[in-house]
């Protein structure tokens, strides 16, 4: 996220060219903060069940749209522990394998996302970030062209 004033100093940020990008730095030079705008890594995870891939909806999300699971790492979280985790946090699923799908930009959101496929055993439960699932059998999961769909696209292809 874009801030307007500089944190440690609380001067206006302003844009100048540093590293050949554009980017927004305070006009102090005994301050020296850049606002380097990484992007934030994510966890999406490729829940399979014997019956297909869990696809949820978030409750901040419009009604019509469904997406693999998704989450934060904690810190000094390893990425495929963090998979793990939110399988159980956000679906109450167990484990039986996790494996990493690959990695993907997210331009749109600033982000990077760490994908994984977990076979999961158990009865869905919805933690309170979600309010809808549905399980899609393989032969009918239809990956978007962007974001975490591309996780999906790639993981489907290695089915065949
Ligand atoms: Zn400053």
């Amino acid at each position: 996220m874009s801030n307007k004033f500089c944190p440690q100093c609380a001067s206006a940020l302003v844009e100048c060219v540093i590293n050949s990008e554009i980017r927004k730095a305070c006009p102090l030079a005994e301050c020296g903060f850049v606002q380097w705008n990484n992007p934030t890594p994510v966890v999406a995870i490729i829940v399979e069940l014997p019956e297909g891939v869990v696809m949820a909806h978030n409750v901040s999300w419009p009604q019509e749209f469904f997406s693999i699971i998704t989450g934060f790492l904690e810190a000094g979280e390893d990425p495929a522990e963090c998979a793990v985790r939110e399988t159980k946090e956000e679906l109450n699923l167990g484990c039986s394998s996790c494996s990493l799908v690959g990695v993907y930009p997210f331009e749109q959101q600033n982000q990077v996302i760490i994908a994984y496929h977990v076979a999961a055993f158990g009865e869905i439960k919805l933690n309170q970030e979600l309010d809808a699932f549905r399980v899609v059998p393989v032969d009918r999961l239809k990956p978007w062209n962007m974001g975490t769909g591309l996780a999906v696209a790639e993981w489907l292809a290695q089915q065949r």
